[in-house]
């Protein structure tokens, strides 16, 4: 069976990677090998989800998929972004950084957001692609819902009433910005 390394610690992520990814790859997680993520030195989710692949494709002569991602909030100055995994470790868990961004937001009549993903691939040949997926909508009042993981609580994707953390996992899947990105994938390269 070929074997393509989903290159994130992130668990919610990594399923939901996965879940994307054809059957006939085993899924492969650097837990499993033992090796640590890289440093996101980068200053944009393109430049963080290409470094990732570069350092974890070092350890792999098989394909490899890394993403990065965040949350970016247009009254906030569209921060967190590429800190929101950082913002919960600062604030010391994801229910403190949703309580946060609450805080921060209650005032503010514009409550639109973006959950951004850009997706790295990297082919068995070295060959890389790199794409973003955007999904837009708000963010909600109150932290709602227990499913899914990070900011899903407090997300509410356009045209729905539901945040992220209400939906079940399937659902959420086959609409939020991995999808997205992962279909803008597809488009450039084959998987
Ligand atoms: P990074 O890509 O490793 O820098 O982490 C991105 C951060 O954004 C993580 O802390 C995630 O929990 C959060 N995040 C990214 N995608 C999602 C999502 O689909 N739902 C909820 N939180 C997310």
């Amino acid at each position: 069976m070929k074997k393509i390394l989903v290159g994130t610690h992130n668990n919610g992520k990594f399923k939901e990677i996965a879940y994307l990814l054809p059957k006939k790859y085993k899924k492969i997680s650097p837990l499993e090998l033992k090796i640590k993520s890289p440093k996101e030195t980068g200053n944009s989710f393109k430049s963080n989800a290409k470094l990732k692949v570069k350092f974890f494709s070092k350890f792999v002569d098989y394909a490899v998929i890394s993403d990065d991602s965040g949350l970016c909030i247009k009254a906030l100055n569209n921060r967190p972004g590429i800190f929101s995994a950082r913002l919960a470790k600062k604030q010391g868990s994801f229910l403190k950084a949703m309580k946060f961004i609450l805080r921060n937001l209650k005032n503010k009549k514009n409550r639109n957001a973006t959950f951004v993903c850009s997706l790295s691939y990297k082919n068995e040949k070295g060959k890389i692609t790199t794409v973003q997926g955007n999904l837009e909508g708000t963010i909600s009042t109150k932290i709602k819902g227990k499913k899914g993981f990070g900011y899903d609580p407090i997300f509410i994707p356009k045209g729905k009433v539901l945040t992220f953390g209400q939906m079940s996992k399937i659902k959420k899947m086959q609409m939020d910005h991995r999808f997205l990105a992962y279909k803008a994938l597809l488009k450039k390269t084959k998987i």
